[in-house]
């Protein structure tokens, strides 16, 4: 990697202080229970390291969208048992409706070191997403140090994870973010090679610095998904009702173009799953045909990698020493479109030798839910984050931490 110049964890001594540690325990919860426990999982080495060195650690997170409202569907409270039971220890979980009050700071006054306590979702406060001050000195003044470890909001500059590091002299970031940031840096800036890099998904407008950067990281740029098709129109192929974002043809031949100047190859489907309406996920009678992706009907929509194309991705994995993967090459939610994402998602278990880094959102459920991911180098946690990392761009939630 190259040098890391943020102090980290290991630099500072916590004992007997008050640690305000931010992870993103943004978990999904459905029915009253928490569906996916991986950012909780990924969450302990940093919070036992602190624990174990005598700090007294006030975790803080947001959890879904409650738009700076206090709102009981997005109570911190399961998350702080959940983690009670994880670390084997009482998580206190200091509820507040405006996550900070004068019984939140009494009980943070009585911790003992080696203690741990939950704040409330910091999205209760409007001031949180707009990284106002008064809400970032409040969050200060509860500890003598900040530690970020919430690699998931890494690209937002919120109070708790940007705007409260001013405020607090020493601060560091955790294990989680320099894992995240030692695979994915490595990957983009020092990868063995050659790299090749996976992109799918349905929107290829949130990706488009993404294939602009990777275009020059990479040596290959494989395209699938729903995002694949604005290329291959831009190609003028017949591509049916298939998803294709119109103004964004342009950008298309541009980076087609792209690749050809810097020769590097970028491959995109020559066949498609496809069907002749749009499939709910458990729609599985849906009738499917195989078309080359020249050749879709107009009333045909693509909604996966045909086989040919799964062989040629394949191939192009083969030899890779390196391989970035975000986004699914398919409608994988319905059984009948998952082939193309699975067989992906196999190839790259059955590399030898080689570096495979899944860049969070859909490809890593997918990869998770498969039962695959032991298999893999790293799964990032962070979805818009691990994209944004591959854009190349400044994360201000890493950025806000001091140097060395
Ligand atoms: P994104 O959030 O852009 O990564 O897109 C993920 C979504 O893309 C998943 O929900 C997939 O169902 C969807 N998707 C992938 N391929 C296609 C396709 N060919 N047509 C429509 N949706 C797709």
């Amino acid at each position: 990697m190259e040098s890391f110049n943020k102090v980290t964890i290991d630099d500072i001594d916590v004992f007997g202080k008050r640690v305000l540690l931010r992870l993103d325990l943004n978990v999904p919860i459905q029915d009253g229970s928490i569906k996916d426990k991986n950012r909780l999982i990924t969450a302990l080495p940093t919070i036992n390291k602190l624990l174990n060195d005598g700090g007294k650690i006030i975790m803080c997170s947001h959890l879904g969208k409650p738009k700076g409202e206090a709102n009981k569907k997005f109570s911190l409270e399961i998350v702080a048992k959940e983690l009670s039971n994880l670390l084997n220890k009482k998580v206190k979980f200091l509820d507040s409706d405006i996550v900070i009050n004068d019984d939140v700071k009494q009980q943070i006054n009585q911790m003992q070191n080696g203690e741990i306590c939950l704040l409330q979702n910091t999205r209760f406060r409007k001031e949180e997403e707009l990284c106002e001050e008064n809400f970032s000195k409040e969050l200060a003044s509860l500890c003598d140090i900040y530690v970020n470890d919430a690699f998931g909001t890494a690209h937002r500059a919120h109070a708790s994870n940007v705007g409260v590091a001013k405020f607090v002299k020493e601060n560091a970031v955790g294990y989680l973010m320099l894992d995240e940031i030692r695979f994915l840096g490595n990957a983009i800036n020092n990868p063995n090679r050659p790299l090749v890099a996976i992109l799918g998904g349905a929107k290829i407008e949130d990706k488009l610095n993404v294939i602009s950067n990777l275009l020059v990281k990479c040596d290959t740029l494989i395209i699938g998904g729903g995002m694949a098709y604005t290329f291959l129109k831009a190609k003028g192929y017949e591509i049916g009702q298939s998803l294709c974002d119109n103004s964004k043809i342009q950008y298309c031949e541009e980076m087609m173009n792209k690749a050809k100047r810097l020769n590097k190859k970028l491959l995109l489907p020559i066949d498609a799953i496809c069907a002749n309406r749009f499939p709910n996920p458990i729609d599985e009678n849906i009738p499917t045909k195989c078309f080359k992706a020249n050749e879709i009907p107009s009333d045909y929509m693509g909604l996966d990698i045909g086989e040919e194309t799964i062989k040629i991705f394949m191939k192009a994995l083969k030899n890779a020493k390196t391989v970035v993967w975000n986004g699914p090459m398919g409608m994988f939610e319905n059984k009948k479109f998952a082939l193309g994402t699975y067989c992906i998602a196999r190839t790259l278990t059955e590399l030898k030798y080689s570096t495979t880094i899944i860049g969070g959102g859909d490809s890593a459920s997918f990869v998770n839910n498969f039962g695959l991911s032991s298999k893999m180098t790293h799964i990032s946690t962070g979805g818009g984050a691990s994209l944004e990392f591959l854009e190349g761009k400044v994360m201000p939630g890493i950025d806000a931490i001091n140097n060395k």
